[in-house]
């Protein structure tokens, strides 16, 4: 069989994506890719799937498709912390994310937001978001930590290696690598080349993740799997939950 690269996360009108899950489905065949729906699930996010029992809908829609059933589940956010295993067992995979981060004050700052108190300076920064990905990596039973480097607006023009310093790299790496998480190269928020190799070195799994919300976006994983194969990750390394086994229960003996 040939392979076909996996699109780990990708959005529909469950959430925020413009497309239904149908094109969705479509728009993964067309480009010879093998795609998932995994939106948004929180009660702080923009999405349709913000309880237990839409949750439960969520998963009953997905399983009319050919599709991979994954969720985009906010590490701040309880909602995960609630769903039973038997509702957990029906996706095949989960991707957690860091839309908020924990300060060392123990507020949480939201990720997108356009401004950043003074306080934070990249290095503070930083060291935040590495501590809150050390938590959420021992702490959320997730297949994939969906893009480990995304940053609020006005840090993404401050080049990555004047941001990450190569200890807060390794943290992030050695964090991965106990938890179990698969470390997502995205195509929205791309993480740099000295991380991803970094992470594959360290035998850290990687996912390769659209974060597609449009057509044009759904399935086009070219560059991620650019980047794999530039860290000299196999494609059939590449996280592929059938092939590679899911947290979830899904495919369990
Ligand atoms: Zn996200
Ligand atoms: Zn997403």
């Amino acid at each position: 069989m040939t392979w076909l690269p996996t699109d780990c996360h990708a959005h529909s009108t469950h959430s925020d994506g413009s497309m239904s899950v149908a094109e969705v489905v479509a728009r993964g065949a067309a480009l010879g890719v093998r795609v998932t729906v995994s939106d948004h699930i929180s009660r702080d996010a923009p999405t349709t799937v913000s309880s237990v029992a839409a949750v439960e809908a969520y998963l009953d829609d997905l399983e009319q498709y050919d599709v991979l059933r994954g969720g985009e589940f906010c590490w701040h956010d309880a909602l995960w912390r609630e769903l039973p295993a038997e509702i957990v067992r029906r996706f095949t995979h989960r991707v957690g994310s860091l839309h908020s981060i924990r300060l060392k004050n123990g507020s949480y700052f939201r990720v997108f937001s356009q401004s950043l108190p003074a306080e934070l300076t990249p290095d503070v920064y930083i060291e935040a978001h590495v501590a809150s990905l050390e938590t959420l990596a021992r702490e959320m039973p997730v297949d994939i930590l969906a893009h480990p480097t995304l940053m609020p607006p006005p840090m993404r023009t401050i080049h990555p290696h004047d941001l990450w310093t190569e200890a807060h790299e390794e943290r992030s790496v050695q964090a991965l690598l106990a938890g179990g998480q698969a470390f997502e190269i995205s195509a929205r928020y791309p993480p740099h080349e000295r991380l991803v190799r970094r992470a594959a070195d360290a035998g850290v799994r990687l996912s390769l993740g659209s974060d597609g919300h449009a057509r044009d976006q759904v399935a086009n994983i070219v560059a991620p799997l650019a980047l794999a194969r530039a860290a000299g990750v196999a494609d059939e390394a590449l996280y592929e939950p059938a092939r590679h086994g899911s947290r979830t229960g899904a495919f369990a003996a």
